[in-house]
């Protein structure tokens, strides 16, 4: 006989810990659900325990913190777009929940459920990979920092041990002149995974050029990948034309896409330089025009 499924809704971070170290591997949490309950039904997976975490305060937060914000892994996506002073300072990871679903996906869906899913093609994923995010994990023993770029491994997995959660994200305060952008491409305008995504962080000098840049990639690896090569393309550049075309070559290179119904390797591997180069285009643009981050 099938176990009985257990539904249980802490009030922190720590028992949230502790239950899910207590399912030995049959644990799962839920925040918006929108990844978790289409795997239950299909059957794909089939848990003990359910932890909803959504009672737990600093996971559902948005808040100034010395150094940049803190965004709770569980605050919807919707809601963390519509937070205007966020949305000043992280555009490119506001772009990337943006593409999130429909209006009532996003309204459930969360960044930190977007990053633990683990999917190759999480929209939110390489927008927080290119503006430095970290992730603040519980674990049965306490608690570790994680950067965002180390979370995801391979698809469906996160680097999460056994018990342990994404509490919150930290974003750091980007310097003056900086900004970020995050383009797809997808052959629907909502409602369908990327095929390619780009997410872009630069930084400029007062004289217009690239003094610090990260440029990520999604759904063209097994993971959301970061590609130094491409930012090194502008640093040191005012990010002209040369400059881009040797970001875009260097992110297809960097490229190791699969086949499938979505788009074939060489049409990927192609796309990606042009989306990676779109993505630096609109965070330059925004660079240009910021004057504050506060
Ligand atoms: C119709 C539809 C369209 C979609 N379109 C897109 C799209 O365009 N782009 C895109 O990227 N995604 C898309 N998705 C996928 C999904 O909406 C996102 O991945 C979403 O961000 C998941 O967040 P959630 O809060 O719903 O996560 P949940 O479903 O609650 O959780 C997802 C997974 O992460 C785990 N988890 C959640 N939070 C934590 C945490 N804090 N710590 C540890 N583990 C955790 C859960 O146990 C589960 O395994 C779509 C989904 C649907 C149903």
């Amino acid at each position: 006989m099938a176990a009985q499924l257990r539904f249980e809704t802490p009030s922190s971070a720590q028992e949230a810990a502790v239950l899910l170290a207590s399912a030995h591997g049959r644990g799962k949490v839920l925040a918006g659900g929108t990844d978790l309950l289409v795997q239950m039904r299909s059957g794909r997976i089939t848990p003990e325990l359910i932890v909803d975490v959504k009672n737990i305060t600093e996971m559902v937060s948005v808040a100034r913190e010395s150094g940049g914000w803190r965004v709770g892994a569980s605050v919807p996506c919707m809601q963390l777009a519509r937070h205007p002073a966020f949305a000043q300072a992280m555009p490119g990871v506001v772009d990337g929940a943006n593409w999130i679903g429909s209006i009532q996906v996003r309204s459930r869906a969360s960044v930190g459920g977007n990053l633990c899913n683990a999917s190759p093609a999480a929209d939110s994923v390489p927008a927080m990979m290119a503006v430095k995010a970290v992730a603040s994990v519980e674990g049965p023993n306490g608690r570790r920092e994680v950067a965002v770029q180390d979370m995801p491994v391979a698809p469906g997995k996160t680097s999460l041990e056994p018990g342990e959660l994404v509490v919150s994200i930290f974003f750091p305060d980007q310097p003056a002149r900086s900004a970020s952008a995050y383009v797809r491409f997808t052959p629907r305008t909502e409602m369908d995974i990327a095929v390619v995504g780009a997410g872009v962080a630069l930084t400029l000098d007062e004289k217009g050029v690239c003094t610090d840049a990260k440029v990520c990639l999604g759904a063209v690896a097994e993971r959301a990948i970061v590609v130094p090569e491409a930012a090194k393309a502008l640093i040191g550049t005012t990010v002209g034309d040369d400059a881009l075309s040797a970001l875009a070559a260097a992110a297809s290179a960097a490229a190791r896409p699969i086949d499938d119904k979505r788009g074939t390797k060489a049409f990927r591997t192609r796309v990606v330089g042009v989306i990676a180069k779109r993505a630096c285009i609109k965070a330059l643009a925004r660079a240009k025009g910021a004057q504050s981050h506060e």
